[in-house]
């Protein structure tokens, strides 16, 4: 594909390595809803794009919710009656519940074992489990090691706080042309984990990088927020803002081996729906479109009924879908640099459709024009491409009735968005259409 507005800025191979440098940085931070594996997270994230840090207090009302007690842990672990540690959060945060409550007691095998959860089917993984509203502690273990406890005492202990702070996001705004604009929106919440967090971190940070030097005609704003309340933060704060909103997009598990999934939004037909849709079409890999539900990740908060944004979500494989999802099996090899990169390229792509779609006027509409005589058959590379060109010059002039996009002539035609793009912008330089109005 080629990006007009995007081309020369990119370079796949290093985005991909950027990214995925990015996210081994932030693999070990033991992250939250909350506390200072947030704040380190988004400062690290700082360092590509200047982001605005907003610290908002516990107890605070957002919606029908309220910022939670912050939580910052700096140890845990569990010891056998010989002081061996059978589970040492050093060796994984995911080894305690996160928003465990601090505790330091000698409890039985029996205790231990209700405060302990394991994936018997997988027994070599941890999984990640919260306890966010109902105050518990606890710890994940691989089911294959739990098996091995021996009966006796051991010692618990948790060495966390859960106290009055704050709540902390980020959020990046690019001014464009206009006010309207195109929200962004990836979660920061989850511990070691790859694809599950880091992988919309890391796509988010790098294509607000890439944007900022565009000098795109939207205006695109970037949210790093803790799933759920950090949304409905976000949302209860900013409803004066909302009505700018002309597409948005939810980014989370774009890192692995699969293929791109779209899943639209409440509408169902909004513009970000058939621009992503037909993005996917003319991409020639396998792809998913996946039906709005009301689960999943912040979509839920943009398209409920009160609020009912153009926000759809793209990930590749979706949640849930994959064995390693929400456990230590989602690590550093687990996530791919060429995987990030061609989902990155891809959002440039949806974003060179948002930027590029017009409606334009064909000032010859009465029988066909004479195309060569203007120098309008161009060779450019194979023989495909030529014809797909070509063929794109007379879908331009053929439906710019007034009615048509661009985007609505690459669906019609089955021609990649870019082609059509390049056809009416050869098109205009030559007199034969005159731009109407802005999509
Ligand atoms: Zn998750």
């Amino acid at each position: 594909m080629d990006y007009s507005f995007l081309g020369n800025i990119i370079n796949r191979e290093v985005s991909g390595n950027k990214m995925y440098g990015l996210i081994e940085r932030l693999y070990p931070i033991c992250r939250s809803i909350t506390g200072n594996g947030v704040r380190e997270t988004l400062s690290i994230v700082s360092e590509i794009i200047p982001l605005e840090i907003i610290e908002v207090k516990s107890g605070e009302k957002a919606l029908d919710w309220e910022i939670p007690l912050e939580w910052n842990i700096t140890d845990a672990y569990v010891l056998d009656e010989k002081g061996d540690k059978v589970i040492d959060f050093k060796e994984s945060n995911l080894h305690v519940l996160n928003y465990s409550v601090p505790i330091d007691k000698d409890v039985s095998l029996e205790e231990l074992k209700e405060h302990v959860f394991t994936i018997p089917e997988r027994p070599d993984w941890i999984p990640y489990r919260t306890s966010y509203h109902n105050k518990n502690w606890g710890f994940c273990m691989a089911h294959s090691k739990f098996e091995k406890l021996k009966k006796g005492n051991y010692h618990v202990k948790v060495d966390a706080t859960l106290e009055p702070g704050s709540l902390t996001y980020g959020e990046y705004y690019i001014k464009g042309e206009t006010e309207q604009e195109v929200l962004i929106s990836c979660h920061i919440c989850h511990p070691s984990l790859c694809n599950d967090n880091l992988s919309g971190i890391a796509v988010a940070a790098f294509l607000a990088e890439i944007l900022t030097k565009s000098k795109p005609r939207f205006s695109y704003r970037f949210l790093f927020v803790p799933g759920t309340i950090g949304s409905i933060t976000w949302l209860s704060r900013n409803e004066d803002k909302l009505g700018n909103i002309r597409h948005g997009l939810v980014l989370t598990l774009l890192g692995d081996e699969g293929k791109l999934n779209y899943k639209k939004s409440r509408r169902g037909n909004a513009a970000i729906d058939k621009i992503v849709e037909n993005a996917l079409k003319t991409k020639n890999d396998d792809y998913g479109i996946i039906d709005f539900y009301p689960y999943g990740y912040d979509e839920r908060q943009f398209c409920s009924p009160g609020y009912n944004l153009p926000v759809g979500r793209l990930s590749r494989t979706p949640h849930g879908e994959f064995p390693e999802y929400h456990t230590s099996a989602d690590n550093l090899d687990f996530v791919k640099a060429d995987k990030l990169s061609a989902s990155l390229v891809f959002l440039l792509g949806v974003f060179e459709i948002i930027e590029g779609n017009r409606r334009y006027l064909n000032l010859n509409p009465k029988g066909e024009p004479q195309l060569g005589k203007r120098g309008l058959f161009k060779k450019i590379g194979g023989e495909s491409k030529t014809k797909d060109y070509h063929m794109a010059l007379l879908w331009v002039l053929n439906l710019s009735d007034g009615d048509c996009s661009l985007l609505d002539i690459s669906v019609r035609s089955g021609l990649g968005f870019p082609t059509i793009k390049e056809a009416a912008d050869a098109l205009i330089k030559v007199g034969l259409l005159k731009e109407l109005n802005e999509e």
